[in-house]
C-alpha cells in the first residue's frame, strides 16, 4: 500500500504525449500508435482499460504498426505483446527484427 486513496493510476490510459505520436484511430478500434518510451520502438495502445483484445484486434493494430513501421523504414517487423511493465492494459510492440534473424523468402 502507498500514495492516497484514489483511483489507482495507469500510465497508458494518461498516455502523456512525451514521445512521437504517429496515429490516433477511434474506428473500428480506438487506439493510438506511438513511440515507447522504455524501448525506443512504436508501439499501439489500446485506448481502453483492458489487458486482452480479439483476434481481430490485434490483426489491426498491427496492420497499423506495420504502417507506420514501412513508413520509418524498419523492414521487417516482429510484434511482441509480452506486458511485463503494465500487464493489465493491452499494448504491442513492434520490434525491427535483427539481421541475423532468419528471413521468410
Ligand atoms: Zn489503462
Ligand atoms: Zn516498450
Amino acid at each position: 500500500m502507498s500514495g492516497g486513496g484514489g483511483a489507482r493510476r495507469c500510465e497508458l490510459c494518461e498516455l502523456v504525449r512525451s514521445t512521437r505520436w504517429y496515429a490516433e484511430f477511434h474506428e473500428p478500434l480506438r487506439f493510438t500508435v506511438l513511440d515507447c518510451d522504455s524501448c525506443d520502438v512504436p508501439m499501439a495502445v489500446l485506448g481502453e482499460h483492458r489487458s486482452t483484445v480479439t483476434d481481430d484486434e490485434r490483426t489491426f493494430m498491427a496492420a497499423a504498426l506495420r504502417a507506420v513501421g514501412d513508413a520509418l523504414g524498419l523492414g521487417e517487423l516482429t510484434f511482441d505483446d509480452r506486458m511485463r511493465q503494465i500487464p493489465d492494459h493491452y499494448h504491442l510492440h513492434a520490434r525491427p527484427l535483427p539481421a541475423w534473424w532468419p528471413r521468410p523468402r
